[in-house]
């Protein structure tokens, strides 16, 4: 393991400040070392304010700011000498603490500073940093991990059992620092939880905890007990309607729709058809913070109720223990553990589960590197059920704010690429959904950075594509709530009498054919949307008003919308809602060019402007126009409407 620390890099980083940011990004940069806003960092600097005075401020990180993403209006700037006098005291409340540290702030609109802003004032030293190092965490979750750390370090750190992360933990390293620490040492391990490590310049404590967590490794190392390959698994076989299921009740258990992400990677396969897996993952995370991205423990198979039971009798034997009343979160398992598919990672959104991915593969790094020590051994429940329950803890979540009406669930849309289908999953995205976005052109599966949405390539008139396609997006979401049809081709002007058959058929195989399969592959997927499936069909005015010279597009859209009227008929009872939208004139798509609109404009004698609004609004219609209706008829403005045409044209005389 060696150190990111570069001159270059750090000088344009100026100040002490600066470097603190720049080293907090260099932990940050390593999941092996904190994970999505785990671990923290500090720097003490002397200030002086507006009247000339001369403070001595910590600059803490700020709750909610991830190491790897830190800023420096990220810290948050607290008096030092009000944290010490804090400290010294015998007890301070939460909402007492919370309070003390908010008031000690010297820069209006800061971010509340993190909770272990008392420990990191207590350090005596310059710079502080603190990790969940992933070796640290194997190493102490062990029948005698206080024992190892000796082995490992001699006197060099400070060694403290496990406290409860807040004033209790400060209190209590407040007490034993000064009677473990001496001129040489160089950090400090709770057991349980993390290390720290700290010294004069930002570089010294980086490469400190970097050579600290080094020993770690090298000692695990020898006990062959570190990057330990997966062992030898069974391929997957769980197939996209089980998986849906699955993710469906975990829904149901959970109050609302969740991302369900699968990963059948050798080494999550491996993990899950151990054979001591009952053993192994059902003792606790590897530090307690994760508690509240993971909960306690993984559900094993399937049972969701069984896990869900389990989950209130956890409860209610923690909650009858503590004094201050706790209203129960909802009981639905994060992590799911099954030899057919590996690991599942249920989520509020597809980033929400990513994290869970995240988390829980560390943990099985750890789980596996102690199991080779000797055995895995995690915190007694209790001590994890006081950090869940912790309202710093859950306010850490709640910061995310109001769900998006569409959040944890499922859009496909097709034609995803370009014109109203991108713009739908734009739509979609907006409102919380995760999104499968299929398109013939490839560049799809890069389009769309962001981990809600899997863009994939696929040509939707090939079935196995199109399987596929189904195969990989219910593996990377659980499932599909919402469908939007709306791949299309529309070939040149073509009068019957020169329309060859096979450019008749071709036609229809996109438009109509495709279509048709995709209904009717989806609709298991559909039935089980936990609050009912929506189905938006991207028509056209030639539905209602056909024009000469495009015979086949207009047939194909006019049978695709009468598929659609028979679906919403068959499907209601599924409480599936089918609805169709015919957009006009929207130019903003691949198939029309600059010079294909100046043509038509100059064919009918317009100027291009007055061609693109040639309606009875005057307006132009765009491809966000059609795709914010798209969204909106997946919402509960629509709940009670289904069978419907509505027109997106800007008012075309024909139609009315
Ligand atoms: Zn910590």
């Amino acid at each position: 393991m060696i150190g990111l620390w570069n001159s270059e890099d750090a000088a344009r980083h100026p100040g002490q400040l600066g470097l603190r940011v720049y080293s907090s990004q260099l932990l940050g940069r390593d999941p092996s070392l904190v994970l999505h806003g785990g671990g923290n960092t500090s720097v003490k600097l002397r200030e002086v304010n507006v009247l000339g005075e001369a403070l001595d401020i910590l600059y803490v990180k700020g709750s909610g700011w991830d190491l790897a993403t830190i800023r420096e209006p990220g810290f948050a700037p607290v008096r030092l000498d009000h944290l010490l006098k804090l400290a010294a005291l015998d007890s301070l409340s939460d909402p007492q603490m919370v309070s003390e540290l908010a008031t000690h702030v010297v820069r209006a609109g800061a971010p509340a500073p993190s909770v272990e802003a008392i420990l990191h004032a207590i350090l005596p030293y310059p710079y502080v940093d603190h990790t969940h190092a992933d070796a640290l965490l194997a190493v102490t979750n062990t029948a005698d991990g206080a024992r190892r750390i000796r082995d490992i370090y001699g006197d060099d750190v400070v060694l403290i059992p496990y406290v409860m992360p807040g004033f209790d933990l400060a209190r209590l390293c407040a007490q034993e620092f000064p009677r473990q620490a001496h001129a040489g040492t160089l950090g400090m391990v709770l057991l349980n939880h993390g290390i720290f490590s700290f010294g004069g310049s930002a570089q010294e404590s980086y490469q400190r905890m970097i050579d600290l967590v080094a020993r770690a490794r090298a000692y695990l190392e020898s006990k062959r007990a570190w990057n330990l390959a997966p062992a030898a698994a069974a391929a997957a076989t769980a197939g996209r309607q089980e998986l849906a299921r699955l993710r469906r009740d975990i829904s149901a258990c959970a109050g609302y729709p969740v991302v369900f992400s699968t990963h059948a990677d050798a080494k999550f396969l491996g993990f899950a058809q151990r054979a001591d897996i009952a053993q192994v993952s059902q003792q606790g995370p590897v530090t307690p913070d994760h508690v509240i991205r993971t909960k306690r423990v993984p559900m094993l198979g399937r049972d969701v109720g069984a896990f869900a039971a389990a989950y209130r009798e956890y409860f209610a034997r923690h909650a009858a223990r503590i004094r201050q009343p706790k209203v129960m979160l909802d009981p639905a398992p994060r992590v799911v553990l099954d030899p057919a598919f590996g690991l599942g990672c249920a989520g509020r959104s597809a980033s929400e589960a990513a994290i869970v991915h995240d988390i829980y593969s560390h943990t099985i790094d750890v789980i596996l590197a102690a199991t080779a020590l000797g055995g895995y051994r995690a915190l007694p429940e209790q001590d994890i059920f006081d950090v869940e329950y912790w309202d710093l803890e859950q306010a850490k979540l709640q910061k995310a704010g109001a769900p998006r009406p569409f959040a944890g669930e499922v859009a496909l849309v097709t034609g995803a690429a370009s014109g109203i289908g991108k713009a739908c999953v734009g739509s979609l995205l907006a409102r919380g959904a995760a999104v499968i976005a299929l398109d013939i052109n490839p560049d799809v599966a890069t389009m769309f950075p962001q981990p809600e949405v899997r863009g994939l390539h696929c040509d939707v008139t090939d079935a196995d594509e199109m399987a596929r396609a189904l195969d990989s997006g219910v593996g990377a979401f659980g499932g599909v709530d919402l469908l939007v049809l709306n791949a299309g081709v529309f070939p040149g002007g073509q009068r019957v009498a020169q329309l060859a058959d096979d450019e008749w058929r071709r036609v229809m195989q996109v438009n109509l054919d495709a279509n048709l399969s995709l209904l009717r592959e989806t609709y298991p997927l559909l039935k089980l949307a936990l609050r009912g499936g929506r189905v938006v069909i991207i028509g056209s005015k030639n539905v209602p008003a056909p024009g000469p010279g495009a015979a086949a597009y207009s047939a194909s859209k006019a049978a695709l919308t009468q598929l659609a009227r028979v679906v919403a008929l068959e499907w209601g009872a599924d409480r599936i809602r089918v609805n169709t939208l015919h957009p006009n004139a929207v130019f903003d798509t691949g198939v029309w060019s600059d010079e294909v609109v100046a043509q038509r404009a100059r064919h009918y004698g317009l100027s291009v402007a007055d061609y693109k609004t040639n309606n009875v609004l005057k307006v132009e219609v765009c491809s966000r126009d059609v795709a914010e209706v798209a969204a909106e008829m997946c919402g509960s403005l629509f709940d009670k409407t289904t069978g419907a045409q509505l027109p997106v044209d800007g008012g075309n005389e024909r139609v009315i």
